[in-house]
């Protein structure tokens, strides 16, 4: 599986359209608008750069892009006039061009909402390309950010690709309770290289004392098996295996496919960074429900049937390019079908969270 042509969001404009479908994503913006504006303010104070560079590493297309940057020029507006810089980064098969038609009402609302003031000169440019290579030249960047992407890898784990057989997570697609502990072995030796690599070239492009906030998907529980990613990618699992026994899909499709994602614990997290020795680093978790558009603190599920189309649609939005690419378009909306009524089963007897990861680090 190539990540760089094979994986992106589903395109703008259409129903099944990430931008259409991306409120989780949303509400992790607005959870970590905090840290994030901490961290453009400390930067502006002690780094006194005369110009301020910061880039978004998978910025994806839509109305969630330009929320970061909105919140980092807001962030800023009540420092003195400095310029700033912004790369939004996704790789290459994201629709950049959609963000770039959207600039112009961009740049209106953001003189509206300064009415009065004015906010610093800012200018955007595209930047495609994986972050798991070298985005800038040295020591030029001032802050990164990144949310809801560090879950992907760079690749699929050696052994789990397509051609490989014999096939190593039969019936799966993640970490499922039937997979092997060397299959889990192979995605955490993966989660870990990427990740140290991702430090090691952020570290090289960031100006001295400058910071990074990540936020990614992750798991509450220690146990490699009980994660919600492990949950959610499972009924995924089963619903594909439906389509296995209407003829729909071949078995062998199923079996040659797996994800490339890793959704790792605190502790996990920390102890690769520590490793690292690159960065001073703190972190938190918080819980968001799996169905985007249920806000509530309660463990009460309104309406499991419209919970799970609301999840259904958001993963759709997601995956959708990754199971098109493997199975062909045909099946989708069988697939996705079958997983809102899983998905609602689920609910019915147990309300979920995804759990969240944000790092806030600072380049030693
Ligand atoms: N930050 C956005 C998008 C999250 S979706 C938001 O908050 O809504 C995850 C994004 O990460 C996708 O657009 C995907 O293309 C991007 N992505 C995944 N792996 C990447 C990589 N190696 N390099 C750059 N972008 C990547």
């Amino acid at each position: 599986m190539k990540m760089d042509t094979a994986f992106h969001m589903a395109k703008a404009e259409s129903e099944s359209s990430y931008s259409n479908n991306s409120r989780l994503q949303r509400k992790a913006l607005l959870e970590t608008k905090q840290v994030l504006e901490k961290a453009v303010k400390e930067i502006c104070s002690s780094v006194l750069p005369p110009k301020l560079v910061v880039a978004d590493l998978g910025c994806s297309s839509g109305e969630n892009t330009l929320i970061f940057v909105s919140q980092a020029i807001n962030a800023m507006s009540d420092s003195q006039q400095m310029e700033v810089q912004f790369f939004l980064n996704d790789l290459p098969e994201n629709d950049f061009n959609y963000i770039f038609r959207s600039l112009g009402n961009f740049k209106e609302s953001i003189a509206a909402e300064h009415k009065g003031g004015t906010p610093p000169p800012f200018y955007i440019a595209g930047l495609p390309g994986s972050y798991y290579t070298r985005l800038f030249p040295s020591q030029s960047v001032h802050l990164f950010h990144s949310s809801y992407c560090l879950h992907w890898r760079s690749r699929l784990p050696d052994g789990l690709d397509v051609d490989a057989k014999p096939y190593l997570n039969k019936g799966n697609i993640y970490i499922a309770k039937t997979t092997t502990l060397s299959v889990v072995k192979l995605y955490q030796e993966l989660f870990e290289t990427d990740l140290l690599l991702f430090l090691k070239l952020r570290h090289e492009e960031l100006v001295s004392g400058g910071q990074m906030v990540l936020t990614f998907l992750g798991r509450k529980n220690e146990d490699v098996y009980k994660g919600d990613l492990n949950h959610l990618c499972g009924l995924l699992a089963q619903s594909v295996q439906s389509l296995v026994h209407k003829g729909l899909v071949q078995e062998e499709k199923l079996d040659a496919f797996n994800l490339p994602v890793y959704g790792p614990s605190v502790d996990e997290v920390m102890a690769v960074v520590r490793k690292s020795e690159l960065f001073n680093v703190s972190s938190r978790l918080f819980g968001s429900n799996w169905d985007p558009y249920d806000d509530s603190g309660d463990r009460v599920v309104q309406d499991s049937f419209q919970s799970g189309l609301n999840v259904a649609k958001s993963i759709r939005a997601v995956m959708e390019p990754l199971f098109a690419s493997h199975f062909g378009g045909a099946m989708l909306d069988e697939l996705f079908r079958e997983y809102a009524r899983n998905v609602a089963k689920h609910l019915q007897r147990e309300k979920t969270m995804y759990s969240v990861i944000v790092l806030f680090l600072q380049r030693r």
